[in-house]
């Protein structure tokens, strides 16, 4: 799994404390905002705070900005009270912590707050809601500091179809749609393509006329999840410049896991509900009882996944595109299960120990832990 202890080579440890390594997708926002965590201390639940962050080498964070559609609309003032209530949670971060966190909107910010050793905190937005279907909130999302926006997430807009319900399937970018894209295109805010149907994908990549992210996804022709990016999809991502982050989440890299965690999910249910049922709090706090029983479960019951699955799709994408389109994007905080080995950011150094394994320079895994992200938030900034 990792190297022998005293091999020789490269050090580990030392590359990757040196390299920049930037996380384009994190949920933990909803932690901030549903469960006032202070990510300042070490929290002994979830993926994600500043003390792990520290001790795995973490140097940027993307906080996603998620808008549950179920439970605060796809539109209107609940959406939009949800996402800014979000995006105060992680400046109010930065503005009680700046010996630690510092915001940031441009790639020259992440270079220089990892310099001063602190954090980058960053915002996406995953799915459209919060625009509630006008393109001038676009541009006020902008001024608060997002710089990314998926048009959908598991539930299609009118605008853009979603990979995670049925209308997706025959839903791309409507003429509304095209016109988000040009807006994020002029604005200088990535156009993210995770979550999105197949044809959403295309109509983004047939429609920007800037670099195409895709935050947090993993490959179609390892895990079959519609979710995850098709081989001709990574290469026409990579043909506009774009860069593939591949996602940590078991579900979305293992082969068959999904199926697995059906059966699961049938089976428990109900302790799932009665779980929710005796939750006394609001709608949110609910959500949160479901998952911590979800999270245990899981664990007792689905197969444990690596991180050597995590590089199986970093490796793909570069066999099909090279080394200039991959990055990461843990999804932290925004799922149940991870991988054995990653269990939260301060496991970061053991993907790195895995790209070392497997013959990747030095030069090459600078690339895939930020160098490529930083390259493209270039490509995008520029008028
Ligand atoms: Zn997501």
């Amino acid at each position: 799994m990792t190297n022998p202890p005293n091999s020789s080579g490269p050090d580990a440890m030392s590359i990757h404390r040196r390299a920049i390594i930037v996380d384009m997708h994190a949920d933990t926002t909803q932690r901030l905002v549903d469960e006032n965590a202070d990510l300042n201390q070490g929290l002994r639940d979830g993926h994600l705070d500043a003390v792990r962050a520290q001790e795995g080498g973490l140097d940027a964070q993307f906080f996603s900005i998620w808008v549950e559609p179920e439970l605060y609309g796809g539109g209107g003032s609940r959406a939009i009270r949800r996402a800014d209530i979000q995006i105060e949670a992680v400046q109010a971060l930065a503005a009680k912590h700046p010996e630690t966190w510092e915001l940031a909107t441009t790639a020259a910010d992440i270079r220089r707050i990892a310099a001063n050793g602190k954090i980058a905190a960053l915002m996406g937005m995953e799915g459209g809601y919060a625009i509630d279907e006008k393109l001038e909130n676009v541009a006020r999302y902008y001024r608060m500091g997002v710089r990314y926006l998926s048009p959908a997430w598991s539930v299609s807009t009118s605008w853009a179809g979603s990979s995670g319900d049925e209308i997706g399937g025959t839903r791309g970018l409507n003429e509304f749609g095209k016109q988000v894209i040009g807006e994020m295109n002029r604005l200088g805010m990535m156009v993210d393509v995770s979550h999105l149907s197949d044809r959403a994908f295309w109509d983004i990549v047939g429609t920007s006329t800037k670099p195409v992210i895709a935050t947090h996804s993993g490959c179609r022709a390892i895990a079959d999840v519609p979710r995850n990016l098709t081989d001709d999809m990574i290469v026409a991502l990579a043909k506009t410049g774009g860069v593939v982050n591949v996602i940590f989440y078991p579900e979305h890299i293992e082969p068959g896991y999904a199926a697995k965690k059906k059966t699961v999910d049938a089976e428990i249910a109900s302790l799932v509900q009665r779980a929710s049922d005796e939750e006394k709090g609001d709608l949110a706090h609910k959500k949160l009882a479901r998952d911590r029983v979800r999270r245990a479960e899981y664990l007792k019951r689905l197969p444990p996944v690596t991180v050597s699955r995590v590089v199986d799709h970093i490796d793909h994408v570069v066999k099909l595109v090279g080394i200039d389109h991959v990055g990461i994007g843990s999804d932290f905080d925004g799922v149940q299960v991870v991988p054995a080995d990653l269990k939260s950011v301060a496991d970061l150094p053991n993907l790195t120990k895995e790209l070392l394994r497997r013959g990747y320079s030095e030069s090459d895994i600078d690339k895939i832990l930020g160098g490529n992200m930083l390259r493209m938030m270039e490509a995008v900034e520029k008028k």
